[in-house]
């Protein structure tokens, strides 16, 4: 504010709305109705500190979480969010021996160090490599017995060994072209990256098989992955310098199990995956976790009302997730007929779960960077996303082309396509009762967008950019400034949202970094 008196401040509280202007007249409002207008810069976009809460006790340097989604997140998701400062929560459409293995391989996860290679037995054929090599774009592969991990090291084999093969060699076991175990050379488990590079570098090999005392497999060096070593100065971490993970769960008794494999896997975090999470059978799985593992962060939800959020914390919920029917592949407004805008629901929700300290995860209908700074200005304290990082390298699934584009599955917990996959995702939106399953959600596909490892640190350069202009120094700073009305807001008419888009061009193409 300037000095030149009351008619000069009138017009500057008359300029724009507050959020509690914004959303005081019971309008169900969502990200594109609205713009930030922007404030004073006096410091650059890479100095905005983006350090946010996820639950009470686990704070993250970026406000961003992958959501629990079969086609989003397992352990290669969850590795490369936590490496680039936020977090992946692992889905539970999978038996509950599976998750915690994902967990483990998360937890265990160390630069360099390939956890879940390729391994073959002996007796596979020189075919069975080409193909593995088309897939999967390489071709060190080590033989054990079982041909998995944990097995007793046999031999390696590599591209030298079967790059000059004629076709008609192609049906020949891999133990008559494998260099054997005795010419191999490996490295104990104890050893560091650095040992591990001389020992390639002297030994002018490109694959270091990393085995136990009993000589069985526990991991597998490449020489192309030390070369492309980088620094992940966000990365989240425990104490003992692991990644953090987060793992999906339901309600149903039986998961009660499915949460002890995944805490003695190591997990740090819980969601409570339920599509209206307030119900009793939500409560009763808060204060069973809290019970049992208390040092556990549970995140309760999904919720939408200032009553739905108020029974979950005073169940114990450590952070609440918000979103009911915003998802890109969701039906549930259409088919349910509840739900919410996702602008209105993050700001009623976190204004009330802001007075006890409780975090608030924005879930579903981020669509673009600028959605994310929207849902922090409303309140939010970190955005799950699904659709916006499905697509990319560390997704599940393989790639497919349809009319020659590249893409990848992505679908809804609650189509039909993923319930019948398996029982974990029917549990978030029926009861094992229930004999007619009615969906809500699509299964769709996903363009082709590269890695987490490049994609992200855009997301996060983009937030930087947004907080500088609305005059925003952190994710503190934008809450502190909405809460006092110095965040100024502007409803969207139709046209303005057309004007603000790209308009009247014959053609563009659009490159976002
Ligand atoms: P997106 O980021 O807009 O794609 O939304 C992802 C979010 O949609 C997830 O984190 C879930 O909260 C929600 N979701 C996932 N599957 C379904 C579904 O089948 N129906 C409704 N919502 C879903």
């Amino acid at each position: 504010m300037n000095n030149l008196g009351n008619d000069v401040n009138n017009l500057y509280s008359r300029d724009g709305m507050s959020a509690e202007e914004l959303f005081g007249k019971g309008d169900g409002m969502t990200y594109n109705d609205f713009l930030i207008l922007p404030g004073y810069i006096d410091f650059t976009a890479e100095e905005v500190d983006l350090s946010s809460k996820l639950t009470k006790t686990i704070q993250l340097k970026a406000p961003l979480v992958s959501s629990p989604m079969d086609t989003v997140t397992e352990s290669a998701m969850a590795i490369a969010m936590a490496q680039c400062g936020g977090i992946g929560i692992l889905h539970h459409n999978c038996t509950p021996q599976y998750q915690a293995n994902e967990v483990k391989k998360v937890k265990k996860y160390e630069q360099g160090f390939i956890l879940d290679p390729v391994v073959m037995k002996p007796d596979h054929l020189v075919r069975d490599v080409f193909e593995s090599k088309a897939r999967h774009g390489f071709s060190g592969i080590p033989i054990t017995d079982t041909g998995n991990i944990g097995g007793k090291l046999l031999g390696i084999v590599t591209a030298r060994d079967i790059d000059f093969l004629k076709p008609d060699k192609y049906e020949i076991p891999l133990m008559e072209v494998m260099t054997k175990r005795e010419d191999l050379v490996t490295g104990r488990s104890n050893i560091t990256l650095k040992e591990a590079n001389s020992i390639l570098q002297h030994a002018k090999k490109g694959k270091l098989p990393i085995v136990n005392e009993k000589d069985q497999l526990v991991s597998l060096i490449s020489r192309t992955d030390l070369k492309k070593h980088r620094e992940f100065p966000l990365a989240s971490k425990d104490s003992k310098k692991q990644l953090l993970v987060g793992a999906a769960i339901s309600t149903r008794e039986e998961d009660r199990e499915r949460l002890h494999l995944l805490v003695q896997a190591g997990v740090d975090v819980v969601v409570l995956d339920s599509s209206q999470g307030n119900s009793v059978y939500q409560i009763d799985m808060i204060k069973y976790i809290k019970s049992q593992f208390p040092e556990i962060q549970v995140v309760a939800g999904n919720v939408v009302t200032v009553n739905q959020a108020d029974n979950l914390i005073q169940a114990g919920a450590d952070a609440l997730r918000v979103g009911m029917g915003s998802g890109s592949i969701c039906i549930t407004q259409e088919v349910m007929a509840v739900g919410r805008p996702q602008g209105t629901a993050i700001y009623k929700t976190a204004e009330f779960a802001a007075r006890s300290g409780i975090p608030i995860i924005a879930d579903g209908g981020i669509s673009s960077v600028g959605h994310i700074t929207k849902a922090l200005a409303l309140g939010a304290s970190t955005v799950m996303m699904g659709s916006l990082l499905a697509g990319t390298t560390e997704c599940p699934g393989e790639y497919f082309f349809s009319d020659g584009v590249r893409l990848k599955k992505y679908r809804g917990m609650g189509s039909l396509d993923a319930m019948e996959a398996n029982k974990g995702s029917a549990s978030r939106y029926f009861s094992d009762s229930e004999k007619l399953k009615v969906a809500q959600g699509v299964s769709g596909a996903i363009v082709d967008k590269g890695s987490i490892l490049k994609f992200v640190p855009y997301l996060i350069a983009g937030i930087q950019h947004g907080c500088q202009d609305i005059g925003s120094k952190s994710i503190n700073q934008l809450v502190k400034m909405n809460r006092s009305g110095e965040l100024r807001f502007e409803k969207r008419s139709p046209a303005a949202q057309l004007e603000g888009n790209v308009h009247s061009l014959h053609s563009y193409e659009k490159r976002l970094f």
